[in-house]
């Protein structure tokens, strides 16, 4: 029983939190209607995947998908956060793979019940590295999926429907932020089945920030 405690302490105390069809080419590759405010779902602590490690693919599904995001890491405690001042709240940005039951979320849509079982599963959220804001010169930050050396996803964060400062906003007007906790910022077109053996490497401009094979 120690044990099992010991181990359950060792987790993060952090939420993380998803926009979805926050990219106009990605609501329309799943004829999803474009929303006209941000769809928001989250994802538990122990749906973290990091350092590179491998996911192994579980059986409920057969049709998990990739869809890789830029990610901002909360910086400090916020509630009710003005727009103007939600640049202050992240001072991070990485990448990140929402990999989502595509079959169970299709149930889900169709019976109008939660996302959970789709999105929030055990290692549902691969986490790569981050990079201080600053040091990415551009506002416009382009990033890229590469699925065994081929490019699959290509976005830019010019073409996200809602921005970094107003997600901060209205996310915070429910949910207070706190340190640590992770916005994945939504996903642009070209997502698609992951396969055992499959190799992703995520990309901004010229650096890899994300890296994961599955077994
Ligand atoms: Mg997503």
């Amino acid at each position: 029983m120690a044990k099992i405690l010991s181990l359950h302490f060792k987790l993060p105390r952090m939420k993380i939190i998803c926009i979805g069809r926050n990219y106009i080419d990605h609501a329309k590759e799943l004829n999803n209607p474009v929303p006209k405010s941000p769809l928001i779902f989250m994802k538990p602590s122990t749906a973290l995947l990091k350092d590179g490690k491998p996911f192994y693919h579980p059986d409920f599904s057969k049709n998990i998908h990739y869809e890789l995001e830029v990610v901002l890491k909360i910086c400090k405690n916020g509630k009710a956060i003005p727009e103007k001042y939600a640049k202050d709240y992240f001072e991070e940005i990485g990448l990140g793979i929402d990999l989502t039951a595509r079959d169970i979320q299709d149930i889900c849509k169709e019976k109008g019940n939660p996302w959970e079982l789709a999105k929030a599963f055990d290692h549902s959220a691969v986490l790569g590295s981050f990079v201080n804001k600053k040091k990415i010169e551009s506002e416009e930050i382009k990033f890229k999926l590469l699925k065994n050396g081929l490019v699959v996803q290509n976005g830019n964060t010019k073409d996200l429907i809602f921005k970094f400062e107003y997600l901060i906003s209205y996310i915070s007007k429910y949910f207070t932020l706190q340190k640590g906790d992770l916005i994945f910022t939504g996903t642009p077109a070209g997502v698609g089945k992951i396969n055992i053996e499959d190799h992703y490497e995520g990309w901004i401009e010229n650096t890899k920030y994300l890296d994961c094979r599955i077994k």
